[in-house]
């Protein structure tokens, strides 16, 4: 069986009013969810898809420097990951992340083998506990409200993003937030200090003083608070603080994670598979994380088919115990978020996702809402 074609679809997909105010990108207001869905077909009709990363770029100048026929040609029957590896590390370098292509590979290979990927990478678990993703900045009464939303639901952690100009605002809310939802519930805060060097960034001596509140409330990890280039400060600070740092999430390739890993700065490694490389990359990722006795949490800030095939990782590996489930109503619900597909991931009373089971990603595509929101 051949590749015989590959497509590129393009969404966007509206996203409720106000508009999402992520904590990652200050003063930017998403009005809209940019999809970028690769489409591969083989000569005998069997279908893969893959998206790209959570940024939505589309890979029109990757395909016109490298022409359908030639990638269709380079890598020939579907299982040739590490062929199409080759050209997509170079692509990743001087144009936007292409791993899509390496996410569809994976759905046509389960589809052929009729097995569902992380049955095929080494089929560790069939269900994880998922944490509530927060995104947005709010007051504390808000972030209360929230997390105790959460709380009902089912999840046993949330995620609360620290980037207020006042440090004393971010410390309240995580004071708050724990005095709320009590101690049973895991609370995970991320500062997205790796986020392009924007402001307010963080010194060594913030990280720390906010560090130490966390080890107060008993945190289950301090995310990003330094860039990761910062690594005597990200030293001291894990010689300081007692909350495991986390970090990692815009990361690319094998090597990078190498560097993170004997430099010694994060507790849990946190690779995505739409920008660090792909399903086999993390999965080779997971493996170095696995040796150095930390655990990946895959960054999983995304759309719902980019998160099924994070669940088919997550599957396949030892070293993972949560998923990053975004949810940062009334703007990303699994409505907005799992838009592509049929039926939106969903958690179960007790905190748990269930790896997708169907051959390849696992979930189904809603092809009248592709229509609805295609623009190419
Ligand atoms: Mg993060």
């Amino acid at each position: 069986m051949n590749l015989a074609n590959l497509e590129e679809i393009l969404l966007e997909i509206p996203i409720p009013k106000p508009g999402l105010k992520p904590a990652w990108t200050p003063g930017i207001v998403l009005t809209s969810s940019k999809i970028t869905l690769i489409k591969l077909t083989t000569d005998e009709g069997l279908e893969g898809y893959g998206v790209g990363t959570a940024l939505g770029e589309n890979l029109n100048q990757f395909l016109e420097t490298v022409p359908i026929p030639l990638i269709l040609g380079w890598i020939g029957e579907p299982f040739g990951i590490e062929k199409i590896m080759k050209l997509l590390r170079i692509a990743a370098n001087i144009g936007p992340r292409p791993f899509a292509l390496e996410m569809a590979l994976w759905d046509l290979i389960g589809k052929i083998c009729k097995q569902p990927i992380y049955k095929l990478l080494g089929g560790f678990q069939d269900k994880v506990k998922a944490y509530c993703s927060t995104a947005e900045l709010k007051p504390v009464n808000k972030m209360v409200k929230d997390a105790q939303d959460a709380v009902e639901m089912g999840f046993k952690g949330i995620k609360l993003r620290a980037r207020r100009t006042n440090l004393s605002k971010d410390i309240e809310v995580v004071r708050a937030v724990r005095d709320a939802v009590g101690d049973d519930i895991a609370i995970m805060v991320d500062a997205n200090q790796a986020w392009g060097h924007l402001p307010p960034l963080w010194s060594v001596k913030t990280a720390m003083t906010f560090g130490k509140v966390l080890d107060k409330i008993e945190a289950t990890w301090l995310e990003e608070p330094l860039h990761e280039q910062n690594i005597q400060g990200l030293k001291k600070l894990r010689e300081t603080i007692q909350t495991p740092i986390a970090g990692g999430e815009l990361g690319n390739g094998i090597y990078f994670y190498r560097d993170l890993l004997v430099n010694d700065i994060y507790d849990i490694i946190q690779a995505d598979i739409t920008f660090s490389g792909g399903i086999l990359e993390c999965r080779k990722i997971a493996g170095m994380c696995e040796a150095f006795c930390k655990e990946l949490i895959p960054h999983a800030w995304n759309n719902g088919f980019a998160i099924a095939a994070t669940l088919q990782l997550i599957g396949a590996i030892p070293n993972c115990s949560w998923l990053e489930f975004p949810y940062a109503p009334p703007c990303w619900t699994p409505e907005v978020r799992d838009t592509l597909l049929k039926d939106p991931i969903t958690i179960d009373k007790r905190g748990y996702v269930a790896i997708p089971k169907k051959p390849g990603i696992g979930v189904d595509l809603d092809w009248d809402k592709i229509e609805k929101y295609r623009i190419n």
